[in-house]
């Protein structure tokens, strides 16, 4: 049973990315004009992806890319391969990034893609098919200047590696800036896998120094073990916190006296999942989300924390590392209950950003040391976890909603200094 099966979705995340804008519009008195100019995804592309399975047979699936802006330059955002993925889900996850890549300052728009399928279930060679099926698809919108995708859930570097080279096939030469989260053979960054983790880590420390929390100590608990909940939790553990209950679609695990976080990453790469680890005890989905402590981390997708089961959260800060794990209404319980959020489009940007720092080292065919994308990634994710929080103190609004503010005014900003073609 999936973790969160158990909660009512209570509105799709395009709707919830909607209500989000129209908060900070109101908050910044945005004009009207610019509000038609930025709201709505710029272009929508909706593809048919035929795939020939290993049995022979042919099996059509739906995909999908969407552009929400591109006014602050190229659309940029991640693929997802999901049974869920659908054309809100992707249309919402595009605002997002719009609004995630202006509060990091970095100048792309945001875009966002997914096929509807479920790659747990297929072969490599399928995969491979589909994946390469679908750029071929999307081809004409995507490209260094116009949009670069990225990898999302249940999508990897070798599945950037593909779209890579079934572009470059296209055009008749290798374009590596075309998508970023490749394998590092093909010009993918150093630190770009753990990007988003070690931006989530940057963020809740700054929010432990301003809150006057130790970090030495802190209880944590991670709901989703991937790519991000599995780096953010290493983290987490190496700067002295205890990481006391993490979770994947397969079930919860829990140890008081904290987990030992490395040895579950190699448990997991080994048997696939979390459950089982040695030493820990089986809890709920539930009970995780209710466990106390310092700091939880959903890690997994949308709407997990929802009306229902907000009032539950006994943390003191909720790191967004998902994105939209917390629905609006789920906010207003936190504000009144002091729960101190860091919003999705601050703290998973890490993410995005190294994407950045790829595609200049790809575009400039001149690569960067580990720890020099990481000091650079630190610098931008403490300097936007500051612009955030300051807003959140002067104009006396929460944390989402200054993180909303700070995008969507950036790209309101460029909006108007651009004007509209007559
Ligand atoms: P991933 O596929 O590596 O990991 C997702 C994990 O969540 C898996 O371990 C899966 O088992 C678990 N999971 C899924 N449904 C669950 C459920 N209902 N309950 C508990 N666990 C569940 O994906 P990821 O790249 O780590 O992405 C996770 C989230 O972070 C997504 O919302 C994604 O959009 C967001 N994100 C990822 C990146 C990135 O660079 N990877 C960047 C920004 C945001």
């Amino acid at each position: 049973m999936l973790a969160t099966e158990t909660t009512t979705i209570v509105k799709n995340a395009y709707e919830v990315a909607l209500e989000n804008f129209d908060l900070a519009a109101n908050a910044l008195d945005l004009d009207n004009n610019v509000r038609a100019m930025i709201k709505y995804p710029e272009r929508e592309l909706k593809v048919s992806v035929p795939v020939r399975m290993d049995s022979g047979k042919i099996v059509r699936f739906e995909g999908y890319r969407v552009q929400h802006s591109t006014q602050r330059g190229p659309a940029k955002g991640g693929i997802r391969f999901h049974p869920n993925v659908t054309i809100d889900e992707v249309r919402a996850l595009a605002t997002w990034m719009t609004w995630k890549c202006a509060v990091v300052n970095i100048p792309y728009g945001g875009g966002k893609g997914g096929v509807t399928c479920n790659p747990k279930q297929m072969s490599q060679t399928e995969l491979e098919r589909l994946t390469r099926r679908y750029a071929s698809s999307i081809l004409p919108i995507i490209g260094p200047e116009k949009d670069i995708p990225a990898p999302d859930v249940y999508t990897t570097p070798q599945i950037m590696a593909w779209i890579m080279d079934t572009y470059s096939m296209n055009k008749g030469y290798p374009v590596t800036g075309v998508v970023t989260g490749k394998p590092v053979d093909l010009g993918g960054s150093l630190g770009r896998n753990e990007a988003t983790g070690r931006g989530v880590f940057y963020t809740i420390r700054s929010s432990c120094r301003n809150l006057a929390i130790p970090l030495e100590g802190a209880r944590t608990v991670v709901q989703g073990f991937g790519n991000a909940g599995s780096i953010a939790a290493t983290l987490m553990c190496q700067a002295g916190a205890k990481v006391i209950a993490v979770s994947d679609t397969r079930g919860c695990i829990f140890n008081p006296r904290g987990l030992d976080i490395p040895a579950v990453v190699v448990f997991k790469n080994r048997t696939g999942s979390v459950v089982g680890f040695p030493g820990s005890e089986k809890i709920t989905p539930e009970e995780l989300i209710a466990m106390e402590c310092e700091v939880l981390i959903p890690a997994a997708l949308e709407n997990s924390i929802t009306a229902e089961n907000a009032h539950t959260v006994r943390a003191r800060i909720v790191a967004e590392a998902a994105n939209g794990p917390v629905t609006p209404e789920a906010d207003r319980v936190f504000d009144q209950n002091a729960i101190f959020l860091i919003p999705d489009i601050l703290c998973n940007a890490g993410g995005v950003t190294v994407s950045y720092f790829e595609w200049v080292q790809d575009e400039n065919h001149l690569f960067w040391d580990e720890n020099d994308v990481n000091a650079k990634l630190e610098k931008i994710m403490v300097r936007s976890f500051n612009d955030v929080f300051n807003i959140h103190v002067d104009r006396k609004v929460n944390m989402r909603l200054a993180a909303n503010m700070l995008g969507v005014g950036r790209v309101a900003e460029a909006a108007k200094v651009r004007g509209l073609y007559p």
